[in-house]
């Protein structure tokens, strides 16, 4: 099945962009994609025989030069057994950091955009004596003020979603600060709230500056079009309001999403932008291509061109 043990790695602007994986998941492909008949997207990605497709746990990693910013924390380690019977729990992104020379101790911020399991599940870790503890202890940790207050009493539908030690802990010791959309955390990477997925979710905006890449990132291969080269590059880590790049089309939403057709609105808002600046979008969940940049073809047809 499709993997994502690589890593990926490119600069934009003076920052070094990184996506590290906390493995994959299996999702059921209904759910998935919402009213999307199975015939099509089936062409775009394939189903086992019990109709489970496979998801990826992207998170972001930003070096800025002066602080390295992690963008969402996958499922982590902390599931029920009656969870890890659904969904596994693959664990891998402490480990795929550590392979990188990336301690926890390096973390300086942590940025969720919803605080459903699947994204913010390595915020916290049990220590040896079972209490719950930050992973990341030296981070200054954000999140969604409305979805954290959302968290506390979720709907009937997406109660099983929200795992508690996951933020709870972070905002009683004062580690994590609680967001209202729009704030800019340290220059240059800002969140900005797309309401559909949930009412409250927000997704991380990241503008490189248009210098010289910053000396960290001088291997990487390069972003930015040639022509728009006066302009800072900019990329967004969209999360579940476009989870995958078979997910680009303006009614292709997830049965999950809380607020469908908002979803569509906040779609169009987005490529409002994103289309004419060409940002390079990240996907949260897409196993084979964690970022690319999306493109409207003359047939008004949305294609992701790979990175
Ligand atoms: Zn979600």
């Amino acid at each position: 099945m499709w993997q994502t043990e690589d890593m990926h790695r490119l600069a934009l602007g003076d920052f070094e962009l990184s996506v590290f994986s906390d493995g994959t998941y299996p999702l059921d492909g209904g759910a998935f994609f919402g009213v999307i008949p199975k015939v099509m997207w089936s062409k775009k990605v394939s189903a086992d025989d019990k109709n489970y497709v496979m998801a990826g746990l992207n998170s972001l990693l930003i070096r800025t030069g002066k602080q390295t910013v992690l963008v969402e924390t996958g499922m982590g380690n902390k599931l029920s057994e009656r969870m890890v019977k659904f969904y596994g729990q693959p664990a891998k992104l402490l480990d795929n950091l550590s392979a990188a020379g990336i301690a926890p101790e390096d973390i300086d911020i942590v940025i969720n955009s919803h605080l459903h399991f699947d994204h913010c599940g390595w915020n916290t870790v049990r220590d040896k004596d079972g209490k719950i503890v930050a992973t990341f202890p030296k981070a200054k940790y954000f999140a969604p003020e409305g979805e954290w207050q959302y968290a506390r009493k979720p709907s009937d539908r997406d109660a099983i979603s929200y795992i508690p030690g996951n933020y709870d802990p972070l905002v009683a010791s004062g580690q994590m600060t609680l967001l209202k959309g729009g704030e800019e955390i340290v220059p240059g990477i800002s969140v900005k709230t797309f309401r559909g997925h949930t009412a409250s979710m927000q997704a991380v905006i990241v503008h490189g500056s248009g210098k010289n890449p910053h000396p960290v990132a001088e291997n990487a291969t390069m972003v930015g079009q040639p022509s728009h080269s006066s302009a800072a590059p900019i990329a967004c880590y969209i999360s579940d309001l476009m989870p995958t790049t078979a997910h680009i089309d303006l009614t292709w939403g997830m049965g999950f999403d809380l607020h469908p057709l908002d979803t569509i609105e906040s779609k169009k808002e987005y490529y409002a932008r994103a289309l004419p600046e060409k940002w390079l979008t990240v996907f949260t969940h897409d196993p084979e291509t964690p970022w690319a940049y999306i493109e409207k073809e003359e047939s008004g047809k949305m294609v992701a061109r790979e990175v």
